[in-house]
């Protein structure tokens, strides 16, 4: 490629070709719809501080849980029960956990054990009735211990095989109902969140130097104290605390930063609200299952009892609550600002695609017969359709098999895209599509075509001949031929089909007959001066003056019969007009080449 044609092609610029529709209607909905999307937009762009940089916060959370709680147990002491009262307090039932969590002891079973050998706690698989149902040695992952080889009685006739472990074997006991820390529904936490937004330089926390130390949340009267009753969660989330005590459970605790940092609206307050974590849709009673909701985990405490070591085996249930601190700070920045207008003002285009979805609907054919019959607004519909037309220009894929063929008793025009085949071009029916509307402009370029000469006297005039011979002739034309002045084709057989074409579909006046196609197709004053007006100083021998004359008769007939270039390019010409040209403008070895695809 020249550079030059680089150049050109970079200093150039494209730009939309619009057409603009004055009507009132469509005037008003558009501005009602820029009304919409402008109130939408600044709506959006205050309430939802799009003119703000938004940064994630970091967070750090440390909790203190509060708290006295009494349990009553009983036990059995020389074969006599005996209730035995235990207080609890914050270093018995909480316990350390990673990550933003703490744990609340609401339930417990406790199991004395030392090392030893005896029976397991009987169940499908621990279950015996001999020594040969138990194996020396063996273990798997549920076992208690390893087992000795032994079967042995492990409560009446229950005999269950014998394993070497901590003894007596934790009894698969449902948790103690109801819980035995219910009361640690009362006991408090105080959480502290600090939070820092790295990208803004801004650190605070959750607890103000200022807060009283004895308030205790309340969504609505005291929303920022940052104690929290146990019991008080659980009635946020609507859930039962001393329900969910028995066999435990996972509670979140949200804290929830919004913050605006710009000096003039500074805010940076903490929302908190509370979500059950655990799967409380799960409601299989049966504490064994893994699909029952519950928080549970085994602890030991040992000891040496006459030197012997004894340890407390202890099955913890309770609650962990999980504190997820989110949210963002917003600060203005003007890089935001921009791009949140730009990106909001596409919408602007809703006005155009609404419209265009209006004049595209009820412009359609469908929208007079078929949709509407009945119609009320067949006006509105024929309004749309001109809109239609001037906006939309439709090409149809320039195909070297396409063609335009126009009867003179027809009114609108046929599209032909197919091979022929043989047909003549005649008998194929074609597609219907209307005619273009007739522009006169050119028509009134040509002063001299419509100031004839003044006929030579003696000579008579040549469209009353050619009227003579029409009805003189009716016998020699071709079969297809409904005006009596065709002629066979002289293009080789494969493409004769072509030129099998009358100018008119049922039998009729021919249309050469007529004043226009002399006075615009055959006057050579009127082509002459076509040939000037494109090349003003045009010199032309004779041969090549006819070719020319010829030439410019067809594109003279295409565009007056198919009204619009697009179709002209590919309009055939009826056979009669053909050789009435040619007669008209000869060439003088009689050899004429015929129509060719411009594509
Ligand atoms: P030529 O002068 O010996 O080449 O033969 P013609 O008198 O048949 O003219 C051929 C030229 O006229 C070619 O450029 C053709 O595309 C054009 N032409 C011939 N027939 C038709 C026709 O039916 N329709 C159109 N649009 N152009 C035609
Ligand atoms: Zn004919
Ligand atoms: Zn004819």
């Amino acid at each position: 490629m020249p550079a030059c044609c680089i150049y050109s092609d970079v200093f150039q610029y494209e730009t939309n070709k619009v057409t603009r529709i004055e009507s009132m209607n469509y005037g008003t909905i558009k501005w009602l719809l820029h009304m919409i999307v402008f109130s939408y937009v600044s709506f959006a762009l205050v309430k939802d501080k799009l003119y703000q940089r938004k940064e994630p916060l970091i967070s750090s959370v440390h909790t203190k849980v509060k708290g006295v709680a009494e349990v009553r147990e009983e036990i059995l002491e020389n074969g006599i029960k005996k209730e035995v009262r235990r207080v609890f307090d914050t270093a018995d039932y909480t316990f350390l956990l990673q990550g933003n969590s703490f744990f609340v002891m609401t339930n417990f079973l406790e199991t004395g054990q030392k090392q030893g050998r005896c029976p397991e706690h009987p169940d499908r698989r621990t279950h015996c009735s001999s020594d040969r149902n138990c194996k020396e040695g063996w273990m798997d992952p549920q076992s208690k211990g390893i087992q000795t080889g032994r079967c042995v009685v492990y409560e009446g006739n229950h005999k269950t095989c014998e394993v070497s472990a901590w003894c007596p074997t934790e009894a698969t006991k449902d948790a103690p109902r109801p819980a035995l820390l219910t009361s640690a529904e009362n006991f408090t936490v105080l959480i502290k969140n600090n939070i820092d937004f790295p990208g803004h330089n801004y650190t605070t926390r959750n607890v103000l130097p200022d807060f009283n130390t004895s308030c205790i949340f309340h969504k609505i009267q005291d929303p920022l104290c940052p104690i929290f009753r146990l019991g008080d969660i659980f009635r946020e989330t609507g859930d039962n605390f001393s329900e969910m005590a028995i066999q435990g459970g996972i509670m979140g605790i949200e804290i929830h930063w919004d913050c605006n940092l710009d000096s003039w609206f500074h805010h940076c307050r903490p929302k908190y609200s509370f979500r059950r974590l655990d799967d409380r849709t799960a409601n299989d009673s049966s504490y064994m299952s893994p699909r029952s909701p519950s928080y549970n985990f085994r602890y030991a405490k040992y000891y040496k009892e006459n030197n012997v070591e004894k340890r407390t085996l202890i099955k913890v249930f309770g609650i962990r609550f999980d504190i997820l601190v989110f949210g963002c700070g917003g600060k203005f920045d003007v890089i935001q600002l921009i791009l949140n207008i730009g990106s909001t003002l596409s919408y602007f285009g809703l006005a155009t695609v609404f419209i265009d979805f209006l004049i595209n609907t009820y412009s359609s054919k469908c929208c007079r017969s078929h949709v509407y019959p009945y119609c009320k607004c067949c006006a509105c519909c024929a309004v749309n359709e001109y809109y239609y037309r001037k906006k939309c220009e439709s090409i149809v894929e320039p195909k070297p098999t396409l063609k335009y063929v126009s009867f003179v008793d027809e009114l609108h025009i046929r599209r032909v895209d197919q091979q022929l085949l043989g047909r003549s071009l005649q008998d194929v029916k074609g597609e219907k599509v209307p005619r273009p509307l007739m522009d006169f402009t050119d028509l009134s370029r040509l002063p001299l075509s419509l100031q004839d000469p003044t006929p030579i006297p003696g000579q008579p005039e040549q469209i009353q001949l050619l009227s003579a011979e029409a009805t003189t002739r009716p016998g020699n034309s071709p079969g297809w031929c409904q005006c009596g002045n065709c002629l066979p084709s002289q293009l080789p057989e494969r493409r004769r089909s072509l030129e099998e074409l009358c100018c008119r579909k049922k039998p009729g006046a021919c249309i050469t007959t007529s004043e226009p196609f002399g006075k615009l197709i055959l006057s050579r004053r009127a082509l002459q001066f076509l040939l000037l007006y494109q090349e003003p100083l045009l010199v032309l021998d004779v041969e090549s003056t006819n070719s020319r004359l010829r030439h410019c008769a067809y594109r003279c007939y295409t565009t007056w019969r198919f009204g619009s270039q697009d179709l002209a390019d590919f309009g055939i010409l009826p056979s009669c007009c053909r050789w009435r040209i040619r007669r008209e403008f000869p060439k003088s070895d009689g050899q004429y080449s015929g129509f060719k695809s411009p594509y």
